[in-house]
């Protein structure tokens, strides 16, 4: 009985710790600074696959185009995912458009309040579910993403060679300990101070055992053997940016002066389904003094080594695959379309389409933004 009291007062004393920690380290993040739960869940599916500095710039834009749920539901799809582009994982746009469509027609617009309830949309799963009704509602729901996960593993020293009974094994004994070690008087700052712990903290490499929180009662206090991720892999990819004056007629209209080349990808394309890029070169590789550009581009596991060539509207047949609707575009509607984040990355450094990152450092330095 003694016993179970000094290891209640022992959990009691890491929580306050954590709490405390979290209220006097947690980053100023916009999404912190709202209990609503719409904006909760957009930057819950933003977060899940892409970095905090990417979701940091798009979240507001993102918001500020589509304030309210019913707000996206009502957009075209293609608006969705060109509000979308450069967070990668397209999927996450189109369930998040869905789920608002099934709330809006079937909810009267309201997301459900209960994490068990947030799970039957389409696109939420446990996490997100447990993540939406614990920091807008302050539902004792614990959640366990993969920062927690390593957190806790360590914390408790499971590592890799707790794997032996499967996976799923070592998963339920997290969530287990997850639900017992969860604050239930502030559920949302207790998940998202664990979230923060193991994405500052407790880091895959070189965690800062001297800064945690946990330290005094963690079977660990450093880095070790988890499961390893898998390698990434290298691609050479080329794409052409092909460019001509806009006919009169539509500049006139107000059009911008100059067109580009855009290739849609097919409907049933495994990766980024329908969405706008440029044509792709039929030799990735490009004559030194031919290469316009070249950078790296990241998808899930592969690093794509891209080259961008110049080409001339008349050599774009024998320079370019074909396949897909092409579309010449007005710079403008270009900015507006539902580009892949490559294409959008190419146009902005080729100073095509205007970049609120490269616009504010043009700012700084006093330059003329264009
Ligand atoms: S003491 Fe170190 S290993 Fe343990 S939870 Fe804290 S940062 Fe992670």
């Amino acid at each position: 009985m003694a016993g179970q009291d000094e290891k209640q007062g022992k959990t009691k004393a890491l929580r306050a710790g954590l709490l405390d920690w979290y209220d006097r380290n947690r980053r100023d993040l916009p999404w912190r600074r709202s209990r609503n739960p719409y904006a909760i869940w957009v930057a819950e599916i933003m977060l899940q696959q892409t970095r905090v500095a990417v979701v940091v710039e798009r979240y507001q834009q993102f918001l500020g185009r589509f304030p309210t749920l019913v707000a996206l539901a009502l957009a075209p799809e293609q608006d969705v995912l060109a509000m979308w582009s450069g967070l990668g994982y397209y999927r996450r746009a189109r369930m998040l458009h869905k789920a608002a469509q099934f709330v809006s027609e079937n909810l009267q617009g309201n997301l459900p309040a209960k994490a068990e309830e947030l799970r039957v949309l389409p696109g939420i799963g446990v996490y997100t579910a447990a993540a939406v009704a614990s920091i807008a509602h302050n539902e004792p729901v614990a959640v366990v993403d993969g920062n927690v996960e390593r957190v806790l593993c360590r914390f408790a020293g499971w590592g890799a060679g707790s794997r032996k009974g499967g996976g799923t094994v070592l998963r339920r004994k997290v969530e287990e300990l997850a639900r017992r070690f969860l604050d239930r008087t502030r559920p949302g700052d207790f998940n998202q101070a664990m979230m923060e712990l193991g994405a500052t903290v407790c880091t895959p490499r070189n965690p800062q055992c001297a800064a945690c929180p946990l330290t005094a009662e963690c079977k660990t206090r450093g880095e070790h053997k988890t499961a390893r991720r898998a390698p990434m892999t290298s691609r050479v990819a080329g794409y052409g940016l092909v460019l001509r004056a806009a006919p009169r007629p539509s500049r006139r209209r107000g059009g911008s002066t100059e067109q580009v080349l855009l290739v849609q990808r097919p409907a049933d394309a495994t990766v980024m389904p329908g969405m706008w890029e440029l044509p792709t070169l039929l030799q990735a590789e490009v004559p030194q003094s031919e290469l316009r550009m070249e950078l790296r581009h990241a998808i899930m596991q592969v690093n794509y080594y891209v080259r961008i060539r110049s080409v001339a509207e008349e050599d774009l047949e024998a320079m370019t695959a074909t396949g897909g609707e092409r579309r010449w575009v007005g710079l403008r509607e270009a900015a507006g379309m539902a580009l892949t984040g490559l294409t959008r990355k190419v146009l902005m450094r080729a100073r095509l389409l205007a970049s609120p990152a490269m616009d504010e450092i043009a700012r700084q330095r006093g330059e003329a933004v264009v």
